[in-house]
C-alpha cells in the first residue's frame, strides 16, 4: 500500500507536471513576475468558472478577508458576526481592523454558522456577517442573505475551504459558494482544494463599485499611479502561482469529484455505526467539496483514536481543537458558555481523516478498518 498522507500534493503534481513546469519556465523567461499576463488570464478563467463578474487576486486568503472588509468601508467599532468554529484567520482580520468580532455557535449537523444565533447576536452596531463554508460544505446562504437584507448588513463569505461547491437555493437554482454574498474570499494555500505552490488568494464580487474600490485597496490605495486615495495594502498573487493555478483550475471539478468519491466510500464504511456521525454526503448535490472529511465520535475517546491512527501510520487532524471564543486573543467577557454548546462539544469529538484527490480504495479500507477497530473495541 502507498504511504497514506493527509494531503498528497506530489501525486497530484505528477499528473500536471508538464504544464506546470512549462508554465513556470515561461514566467521566468518572460520575467513578468508581478501582474503579468498569467495573473490576468487566471483572473478571467476564474471569473468564468465561478460565474462572477469580478475576481481580484491577492496574496493569501487572510489578506482577502481583510481587504474585503476594508473595501466595504467597515469602521472601528462596527460589529462583525462570525462563527466560533473556524480557522483563526476569519476572526483575526476583524480584530486587526479594530472591528468588534462577535462569535456565535454553529449547527451540529453541518458545522456551519447557526442562523438563529446570528439573529440573537444582531445589535444596532452590527455591520456584517461572515459565514464560512466550513470543510467545504455550503452554509445556509438563503437564510443568511435574508437576515442580512432585513437588517441592512453586508455578507462576506469566507470560501477558503469551499471553492467549487454549488449552493442550491430554495428555488432549486445553484450558485458557486463565494459569489452569493456582497463579497467572497478564498485562499490558494497549497492544501486547499485549489492550491498553488506558495501563498495566494482572491476576492470575488458582482458589485462593480466594490470591485473598483478593492482593486485600489490591494495596490496601496492607488487608482491612478502615485495617487493614494485610500489607505491600502500591498497584496498580490504572483505570476508563478497564477500559472500553477491555471494548470489546476480546469481539473478543479474532477478534483472535487475525487474528494466526494472518497467521502462516499468513507461514509459507506461507517454507516450504521452508532459511535460515528458521518458528514452529510448527498449523491445528487454538489454542495460539499470535502476540503476535510470530518467525523464526530460519540462515546469513544477521540484523543485515543488520534493516537491509534497515528500508531498505524494514518495521519489525521483535529480541526479545530479550541473554540475561538476560548482563545486568549479572542476571549471576551461578553461571551456566555451556554451560547457555545455545539462548538464546545465538537472540539472534543471531531476528527478529520486523510482527504485529497489521490486516495485509493486500499488506503480507504485500511483507514476505515482502523477507525472501526478502535470504536468497536
Ligand atoms: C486557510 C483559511 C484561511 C486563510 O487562508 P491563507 O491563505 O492561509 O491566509 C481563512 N479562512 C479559512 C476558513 C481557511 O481555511
Amino acid at each position: 500500500m502507498r504511504k497514506i498522507q493527509m494531503v498528497d500534493l506530489k501525486g497530484q503534481y505528477e499528473k500536471i507536471k508538464d504544464q506546470v513546469n512549462n508554465g513556470v519556465m515561461n514566467v521566468i523567461e518572460s520575467t513578468a513576475f508581478i501582474n503579468g499576463p498569467e495573473v490576468h488570464s487566471f483572473q478571467k478563467e476564474l471569473e468564468d468558472y465561478l460565474g462572477v463578474k469580478h475576481v481580484i487576486p491577492c496574496a493569501n486568503g487572510t489578506d482577502a478577508l481583510q481587504i474585503a472588509m476594508m473595501g466595504l468601508g467597515l469602521q472601528s467599532g462596527d460589529e462583525v458576526i462570525t462563527t466560533d468554529f473556524t480557522f483563526a484567520a476569519t476572526v483575526e482580520v476583524i480584530a486587526l481592523l479594530n472591528l468588534t468580532p462577535v462569535l456565535v455557535d454553529v449547527n451540529p449537523f453541518d458545522f456551519n454558522i447557526d442562523t438563529e444565533a446570528i439573529k440573537k447576536a444582531i445589535t444596532s452596531k452590527t455591520k456584517a456577517i461572515v459565514p464560512v463554508h466550513l470543510f467545504g460544505l455550503a452554509a445556509n446562504m438563503d437564510e443568511i442573505m435574508a437576515i442580512a437584507n432585513e437588517h441592512g448588513l453586508y455578507v462576506i463569505e469566507d470560501n477558503a475551504q469551499g471553492i467549487g461547491a454549488n449552493y442550491m437555493h430554495s428555488d432549486g437554482s445553484k450558485s458557486k459558494t463565494g459569489t452569493i454574498g456582497h463579497v467572497g474570499t478564498t485562499s490558494f494555500f497549497p492544501s486547499k482544494n485549489l492550491g498553488c505552490y506558495g501563498d495566494g488568494g482572491a476576492i470575488f464580487t458582482n458589485d462593480d463599485d466594490l470591485a473598483h474600490t478593492i482593486r485600489g485597496v490591494v495596490n496601496h490605495g492607488m487608482y491612478e499611479r502615485y495617487h493614494h486615495d485610500v489607505v491600502g495594502v500591498n497584496s498580490r498573487l504572483d505570476s508563478m502561482q497564477a500559472t500553477v493555478l491555471r494548470a489546476k483550475l480546469p481539473h478543479l471539478d474532477s478534483y472535487n469529484n475525487a474528494r466526494r468519491d472518497a467521502a462516499r466510500k468513507y461514509t459507506a464504511a461507517f454507516a450504521s455505526n452508532e459511535k460515528i456521525i458521518t458528514p452529510l454526503v448527498c449523491d445528487s448535490c454538489d454542495c460539499h467539496v470535502f476540503h476535510q472529511y470530518t467525523l464526530v465520535i460519540k462515546d469513544a475517546n477521540r484523543d485515543e483514536l488520534v493516537k491509534h491512527l497515528q500508531a498505524n501510520d494514518i495521519p489525521c487532524g483535529v480541526y479545530y481543537p479550541i473554540p475561538l471564543h476560548l482563545q486568549k486573543a479572542y476571549a471576551d467577557e461578553r461571551y456566555n458558555e451556554d451560547d457555545f454548546k455545539v462548538t464546545n462539544q465538537l472540539v472534543k469529538e471531531c476528527i478529520s481523516l486523510p482527504m485529497h484527490t489521490e486516495l485509493d480504495d486500499e488506503q480507504i479500507k485500511f483507514i476505515t478498518d482502523k477507525v472501526l477497530e478502535f470504536v468497536n473495541r
